[in-house]
């Protein structure tokens, strides 16, 4: 059966249930931004858990930084962002719409959506022109010359300029890592695709600083830990692919790029970028600033280490994560929506319900369990409608378990265990349920959805 899902309906379904709004909608909304609902929330806050357990909680080499999102301008001289972060921007002087040179392909005529800019005979082009991506902003009170900032178009470069202070506070040793984890911004000329392409994202980037020799061979690593991660957490193989970029299309400062792309209903697009970027960074930030950054042994070797680059956003994942969850199906003669998230990312671990709302004692029952569940997990508690409406409901936010409190609850202290995808139903005693809940959420879990 081919994937019943569309961008619309991911974007519809996060607005029903509230994970993701358009923004300042009762403006008349501001295209490409987005607030982000109580689910929405929760699901963002568990990436970034994952994410940060995975670079730095479970690991001995990596520790972590935040850095501030207005630095100094010259960090972005010296990063090469103030005259080369640069998109190619075209301009239609007939429908009055701004592209990007090289994504023609991926843009609409705004005369006739079914062709490309260029391709009807009214399309009248301008000639490419370069465009700066990075915010512009003014310190301080007086509007002057040197007094302009830029907000990050990367968390990356706040890890560099503080190479030093970890280098000699933490006292670390290449092979090392830093990792950040917060807003960037950028100024696209053509955002769009719902998240996948925004104007302000959460970064979640790390630099692996290693002796020069071994760069290639940390490269090849993080590719393959940042694969094992999406697989881990869900994300069909099918639907992932590792594109090694050729000469050409690398960044300044790369010896070496891949994306990990995954095939979004628009087709296949980077999730994330692993960079070998070199000493080209630390070399940078040595020069402007003046400031020896370079690793010193107590042998007497010293040399300015490579840096290798896992970059994403939260952003593009929650948009891969939903898309490869979201599924239809008939169930008895009804349809059901049903997000089949990895249980370590949906927004709600467990939903807790009485099977009648109505009935003080199973009220009584559910809410003593849901007070004692939510100590640990992210858990919900639903007592209006009637049961199937409320099973709905939580299959369409993905709750992988919903425990219900029924009649022989209050005979046998038992509940029923709802599983999301099998529908499968099980009986266990009240006080275990705490238990069953942590043994669960170890499991290794794979998605139910074809591969
Ligand atoms: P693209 O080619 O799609 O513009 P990029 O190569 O410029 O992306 P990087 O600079 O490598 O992107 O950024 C690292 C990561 O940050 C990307 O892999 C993506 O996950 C995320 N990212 C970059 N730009 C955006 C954006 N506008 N909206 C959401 N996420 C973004």
């Amino acid at each position: 059966m081919p994937d019943a899902v569309t961008m619309d309906k991911i974007v519809s379904l996060s607005r029903r249930r509230g994970f993701v709004f358009p923004s300042s909608e009762i403006y008349g909304g501001m295209g490409s931004t987005f607030d982000y609902g109580h689910y929405g929330v929760l699901m963002k806050n568990n990436i970034r858990e994952r994410w940060f357990e995975a670079m730095v909680r479970n690991r001995d080499d990596i520790v972590a930084i935040d850095s501030a999102i207005i630095l100094h301008p010259k960090v972005w001289e010296a990063s090469g962002h103030v005259a080369g972060f640069t998109d190619p921007l075209i301009d239609c002087r007939t429908c009055k719409l701004r592209f990007r040179a090289d994504k023609l392909e991926d843009s609409q005529c705004g005369l006739k959506p079914s062709k490309h800019p260029g391709e009807t005979p009214e399309c009248d082009l301008t000639e490419p022109r370069r465009f700066n991506l990075m915010f512009e902003t003014t310190v301080g009170a007086l509007q002057e010359e040197g007094s302009r900032a830029y907000l990050r178009p990367e968390t990356a470069q706040g890890i560099f300029i503080n190479f030093k202070n970890v280098l000699q506070i933490a006292r670390r040793k290449p092979p090392f890592g830093i990792a950040q984890i917060g807003k960037s911004f950028r100024n696209e000329i053509t955002p769009g695709n719902f998240l996948f392409r925004v104007r302000e994202f959460e970064q979640m980037e790390m630099e692996f600083f290693v002796p020069p020799d071994e760069a290639e061979k940390w490269y090849r690593y993080w590719i393959d830990e940042r694969l094992n991660w999406y697989r881990r957490y869900g994300l069909r193989d099918s639907k992932l692919r590792v594109r090694e970029h050729g000469p050409e299309e690398r960044s300044h400062y790369s010896q070496g790029t891949s994306d990990i792309e995954y095939e979004y209903p628009i087709g296949w697009g980077e999730l994330e970028g692993i960079a070998n970027r070199g000493d080209f960074d630390l070399t940078q930030h040595a020069e402007y600033s003046t400031t020896k950054l370079e690793y010193v042994g107590q042998d007497g070797e010293r040399y300015v280490p490579y840096v290798i680059e896992p970059a994403v956003s939260i952003e593009r994942i929650m948009v891969a994560l939903l898309i490869d969850a979201y599924d239809e199906e008939v169930v008895g003669e009804r349809e059901r929506t049903v997000l089949r998230l990895h249980p370590k990312m949906a927004p709600v671990t467990a939903a807790i319900l009485p099977l009648i709302g109505k009935s003080d004692d199973m009220v009584a029952k559910a809410r003593s369990l849901y007070e004692d569940l939510r100590r640990r997990h992210s858990v919900e508690y639903d007592d209006s409608g009637a049961i199937g409406r409320r099973y709905r409901r939580q299959d369409e936010i993905g709750t992988p378990w919903a425990f219900t409190v029924d009649e022989q609850t209050l005979a046998d202290d038992t509940v029923t265990v709802r599983d999301r995808d099998s529908l499968a139903q099980e009986r266990i005693p009240i006080a275990g349920v705490g238990d069953w809940l942590e043994n669960a959420l170890e499991r290794d879990w794979k998605s139910p959805k074809a591969n």
